[in-house]
């Protein structure tokens, strides 16, 4: 057997095997927010897949600093988008964090876990968060992650989509909506925006009754339950007969775009209204402009080049994408939870250039997931001047 043949051999044998498949050229620890912070070798993607081998060729005990590296991932995915040799790293972090969760090693946060058990009762979990909207309609906030927002407090998602489609009555394309499951209990507003824009849009607006947690949750912490959550969302979303299921969260739809598998295809939002071409809203005249953020999870999850530029056209503001749009703001699930110091000291970073705008401008920092907007909230501690944090769906809102 010739030498090419063997190397060709030993290359399929790494890319079967998705563990062994780095071939270590380090392009990923340049975009590693955790390596850019640390500038630890195990702290990087390249370093953390080496750990992980050489645990499982024992060749490294299971134990607290291997433990402690892969917690300290953010799972922001950026390793992925750069990697020639197409290492699956998410799947691998999932599967690492998983067997540390079986195995009684994960040091998740009883807080985190508690709430992972909650978002597998979507009514009771709405219930729960029933005050914490309360709160924000009322403005009174006492999380510093609480963003300001009016939430309606008692009508579902599912009900105001079906009150609006009577009243309007579109006849465009059927998409249905993931409300998920923060989003619903909490920032119930976005959900409600959203329904109002494709409404406006002539596009009809289904809501499985019987949707659930998309599994994101679990997937980032390692919590079990995510296939069984997968499932449940295939039973509700392929018994209908839609164009689209559409999703206004990054993280959600990543995980939800797992579970269905393109039956039907999964698609965010603004990619959806980007290929309709959105209404227009008027002009907005002032000092106010909007600086584009990109969830990790859309961007290197979803793998999408990003907002269409149609779609922020047509929110009227002057906008441009922050600088650094496409890294990580720290949020990672629930990693601005579990890993506070890590998170904060990430967004700082990213979000500097607030600090030195021009003078009389009013930013609003627009993105497309609440909980990169609950982690840019936080940016307020060290931020000198105000700023406004939205989805980019309430810029097109035709309620504003
Ligand atoms: S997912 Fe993000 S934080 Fe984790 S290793 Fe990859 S680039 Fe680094
Ligand atoms: S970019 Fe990919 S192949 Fe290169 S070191 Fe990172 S994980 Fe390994």
């Amino acid at each position: 057997m010739s030498g090419a043949t063997i190397e060709a051999l030993e290359l399929k044998s790494q890319m079967d095997d998705p563990l062994r498949a780095c071939v270590h050229c380090g392009l990923c620890l340049e975009v590693c927010p955790t390596y850019k912070l640390t500038g630890e070798e195990g702290n990087s993607p390249r370093g953390r897949l080496h750990l992980w081998r050489s645990i499982d060729e024992k060749r490294l005990p299971e134990d607290d600093d291997t433990d402690f590296y892969t917690s300290e991932c953010v799972g922001c995915l950026a390793c992925e988008s750069v990697c020639p040799a197409n290492v699956p790293y998410a799947h691998l972090l999932e599967k690492e964090r998983l067997r540390q969760y079986e195995r009684g090693r994960s040091k998740t946060d009883w807080k985190v876990r508690l709430a992972g058990r909650a978002v597998k009762q979507p009514s009771l979990f709405n219930l729960a968060l029933t005050p914490a909207r309360l709160l924000r309609r009322s403005n009174l906030l006492p999380h510093p992650m609480l963003f300001p927002g009016k939430p309606p407090v008692m009508e579902s998602s599912a009900a105001y989509a079906k009150r609006l489609m009577a009243q309007k009555q579109p006849d465009g394309p059927t998409v249905a909506l993931l409300t998920g499951c923060l989003m619903e209990a909490l920032f119930r507003e976005i959900n409600f925006a959203t329904i109002r824009v494709l409404i406006e849009n002539n596009v009809r607006v289904l809501i499985p009754d019987s949707q659930g947690c998309c599994g994101a949750f679990h997937e980032h912490t390692g919590m079990p339950g995510t296939d069984k959550l997968f499932e449940n969302n295939r039973t509700a979303f392929r018994g209908i007969n839609v164009d689209r299921v559409v999703t206004n969260s990054a993280g959600c739809g990543l995980a939800l775009s797992k579970a269905l598998q393109n039956k039907p295809k999964v698609q965010d939002i603004f990619g959806f209204l980007g290929e309709l071409g959105p209404k227009q809203r008027p002009r907005q005249e002032g000092t106010q402009k909007v600086y584009v953020d990109l969830p990790c999870h859309l961007v290197h999850g979803q793998k999408v080049e990003g907002i269409p530029p149609n779609v922020l056209n047509a929110t009227g503001y002057d906008w441009e994408l922050a600088p650094c749009a496409k890294d990580c703001c720290g949020s990672g699930g629930v990693y601005n939870i579990q890993k506070p110091e890590n998170a904060r000291e990430i967004l700082k970073r990213k979000s500097d250039f607030l600090n030195h705008l021009p003078s009389g401008v009013q930013p609003i920092l627009a993105t497309a997931n609440h909980v990169c907007m609950m982690q840019w909230h936080t940016a307020r501690a060290f931020i000198k001047s105000p700023f406004q944090v939205k989805h980019i769906i309430q810029l097109l809102d035709p309620a504003l």
